[in-house]
């Protein structure tokens, strides 16, 4: 595995491979890896003959007062994580190799970043597309892994992409999850042992949602105070959203129907943590 920190290098490694015709493979990280991560490398190692990871805490995806300045980062670490799975390129840029100091060119993906985390997080959308349209153009991949912890994430990137004529493939790959049903964050470390305790309450909501559509509701409505209880009774939560969408326009819905997204973002302390679920409703 090669680990390279310039663009220069990158495109040196990466031109004699794509000559060869192999399938080149992406998953961009901000890094400080879990086993959430290491699925989306292990997909793409599977499906393509290159894998390139990325390995940037991107700067611009952060609101002022956000936690870009401590989240977590340990490079040695991470390295050994990808060379355990088989990836064979690693790119960590600083901030300086990725942003020129007179960049004025932002992308921006309207309509589907106005509700959930692009209400509570102004900008952090454009600061994502941004940096991952430039990571596209910079590794040329076939194919781009994410993970459905972040769905709206990945639904931006991919109208982004289609809006954009942007030749990459975007695959969504599940969640992973603590054995308590907690989902793998690298934020995760930093929660204390109240905390994680409490922030078991989201995924409990989210089944418990599944649970009551299963059982035959269709009230938004409904689901969400339901989901609201348990996540407020859990004691250390402060609620940001729990919200009902369609999976594909991110629109609030009234009525379940169709393939619909729950989704919710709570902050425990001064960590915000975000999951959700989706579920195909007749
Ligand atoms: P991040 O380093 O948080 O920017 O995440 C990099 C990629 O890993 C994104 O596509 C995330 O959606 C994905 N990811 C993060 N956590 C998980 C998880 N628990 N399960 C699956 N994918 C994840």
């Amino acid at each position: 595995m090669r680990l390279v920190k310039t663009i220069r290098e990158l495109k040196q490694e990466l031109e004699p491979i794509r000559r060869s015709g192999v399938t080149v493979g992406f998953v961009p990280t901000m890094g400080y890896l879990h086993e959430g991560h290491l699925s989306l490398m292990r997909k793409s190692v599977e499906e393509c003959g290159f894998t390139v990871v990325s390995i940037f805490v991107n700067p611009t995806q952060f609101g002022p007062g956000e936690d870009y300045d401590r989240y977590p980062r340990d490079l040695e670490r991470d390295l050994s994580m990808c060379e355990s799975v088989g990836v064979d390129l690693v790119f960590a840029p600083g901030v300086s190799e990725m942003y020129e100091p007179d960049a004025c060119t932002r992308v921006t993906v309207s309509g589907l970043t106005q509700n959930l985390c692009g209400r509570s997080r102004p900008g952090h959308f454009d600061g994502v597309t941004t940096v991952v349209c430039k990571l596209f153009n910079m590794v040329r991949p076939d194919r781009a892994y994410f993970g459905q912890k972040d769905a709206q994430q990945v639904a931006v990137v991919r109208r982004m992409v289609r809006d954009l004529n942007i030749p990459v493939e975007v695959r969504e790959m599940p969640t992973v999850r603590e054995p308590d049903g907690l989902a793998m964050s690298s934020r995760n470390v930093y929660l204390s042992p109240d905390q994680r305790r409490a922030a078991l309450s989201l995924h409990r909501s989210l089944r418990t949602a599944a649970d009551m559509i299963e059982k035959g509701e269709r009230s938004a409505a409904k689901i969400r105070e339901r989901m609201i209880d348990i996540i407020l009774s859990s004691g250390l939560a402060e609620l940001d959203y729990v919200e009902i969408v369609d999976a594909d326009s991110l629109r609030n819905i009234d009525t379940l129907k169709g393939e619909v997204l729950i989704a919710v973002a709570v902050k425990f302390g001064q960590t915000r943590l975000i999951d959700n679920i989706k579920v195909v409703v007749h």
